[in-house]
């Protein structure tokens, strides 16, 4: 017997008959003997609608106030789920987050569990709390869970978001490692925390679909989806592909500093006041000095894009006297991901040599071990994709 959590999305539990599908579903594992704790979403699209309420009477939503809106659309999943299971004839009773004490930090939205003091794994459990797969990972690590078990509308991680690029092919497993640096370069299938989390509490965690048959076996679903494996893990032998996967994000802004003193302290007088106002700064390039001056560029997140740029004209431009900041909302980074790149050369050759045989412009690029990305212009982002994905044979078992 195990204890397993499982989360379902937004889309898992979008209708009234997928309910009913996910109590069978749910119904089926605790058949077989397993303690289950379900983690479900708020309908598809119910979050929207409540951001949008709120919006309408604030611009800015208080952050807990929203929070407050926001928690509905799970309490309304975490009944009805627990209805459609007793409706099975199978003990289920739901628990609002307060109700077990999980705590979330200061900044509501993001929504960071640090604490979790107690849940009641009694029979099936249905919790509400954010619906999100860092909540389902957290309360997995929490609870000491066997597995947690993230159901969504894909049957699992694939090289590529398989609405981009059909030929994408689902991985058996993924690495802890290249999960998160997928997810941190925009593969929206995992939230990057869950996978932090996953990673930090080694919680074994399963990305599987929620619209497979509920009635499939146990004992075949537990072996199905994708599994985000740690590199010394036994059966991580196989699929040795140099690249796992190709990411990208068009959620992202460049700021270019034109004409500042190349002198040390530079790159503080201009990224500190944005640190300081809480904003992430991601690919940063620092242009080789001429006549004693640089360029530095860097991306924000598109939605800290205008704060960013009035901090640098009235903070930062009065005092290092650059001559000039300007700005681009239309790029997009692309990332290749792969633990292969630690032992194969070329691999950052053959990505330019790609993106330029299509005629595409790399503006900045930046590399971890296991990661490559480029920023491009936001058009050519597909293009990009799919003929990274076509080069590195992603398509190809
Ligand atoms: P949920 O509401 O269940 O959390 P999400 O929309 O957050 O669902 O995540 C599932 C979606 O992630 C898929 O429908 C797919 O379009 C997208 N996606 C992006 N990259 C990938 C990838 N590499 N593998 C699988 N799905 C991906
Ligand atoms: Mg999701």
């Amino acid at each position: 017997m195990a204890l397993i959590v499982q989360k379902f999305g937004g889309t898992s539990v979008g209708s009234v008959e997928r309910i009913r599908n996910v109590a069978r579903r749910v119904a089926k594992w605790r058949a077989a003997g397993h303690e289950i704790v379900v983690v479900p979403s708020a309908m598809a699209g119910e979050t929207n609608r409540l951001i949008a309420l709120a919006k309408e009477i604030q611009a800015h939503p208080d952050p807990r106030e929203l929070d407050v809106v926001a928690a509905t659309g799970e309490q309304v999943t975490i009944g009805l789920l627990a209805m459609a299971l007793l409706e099975l004839g199978v003990k289920a009773r739901s628990y609002s987050g307060w109700q077990v004490r999980i705590v979330t930090d200061s900044a509501h939205n993001k929504a960071r569990i640090t604490s979790i003091d107690e849940a009641k794994a009694g029979n099936i459990t249905t919790l509400g709390r954010g619906g999100s797969d860092t909540s389902a990972v957290a309360l997995a690590a929490a609870l000491k869970a066997d597995e947690c078990h993230i159901f969504t509308d894909v049957d699992g991680v694939y090289t590529t978001d398989p609405r981009i690029v059909p030929e994408a092919r689902r991985l058996r497993t993924i690495t802890f490692e290249e999960m998160l640096e997928m997810a941190g370069a925009g593969s929206k299938v995992l939230q990057i925390r869950s996978v932090e989390f996953a990673g930090k509490y080694r919680v074994p965690t399963r990305v599987l679909s929620s619209l497979t048959d509920p009635a499939i076996a146990v004992v075949e679903e537990a072996q199905a989806g994708t599994l985000i494996t740690f590199e010394d893990d036994p059966h991580m032998a196989m699929e040795k592909a140099v690249i796992s996967g190709v990411a990208f994000n068009r959620d992202e802004a460049k700021i270019t500093v034109h004409d500042v003193p190349d002198r040390p302290g530079i790159a503080y007088a201009i990224l500190g006041p944005i640190a300081d106002a809480h904003i992430d700064v991601d690919v940063i390039v620092q242009n080789v000095g001429h006549d004693g001056m640089t360029d530095m560029t860097f991306t924000v997140h598109r939605n800290d894009y205008a704060k960013a740029v009035k901090i640098l004209k009235t903070q930062v431009q009065p005092h290092i006297k650059c001559r000039e900041i300007s700005g681009d909302e239309r790029i997009a980074k692309v990332s290749i991901v792969g633990m292969g790149m630690r032992s194969h050369a070329g691999i950052a050759a053959q990505m330019f040599r790609t993106l330029s045989e299509e005629g595409i412009n790399i503006q900045m690029i930046s590399t971890s071990e296991i990661k490559i990305t480029v920023v491009i212009e936001e058009k050519y982002t597909e293009l990009a994709v799919r003929v990274l994905h076509k080069a590195f044979e992603l398509d190809q078992a």
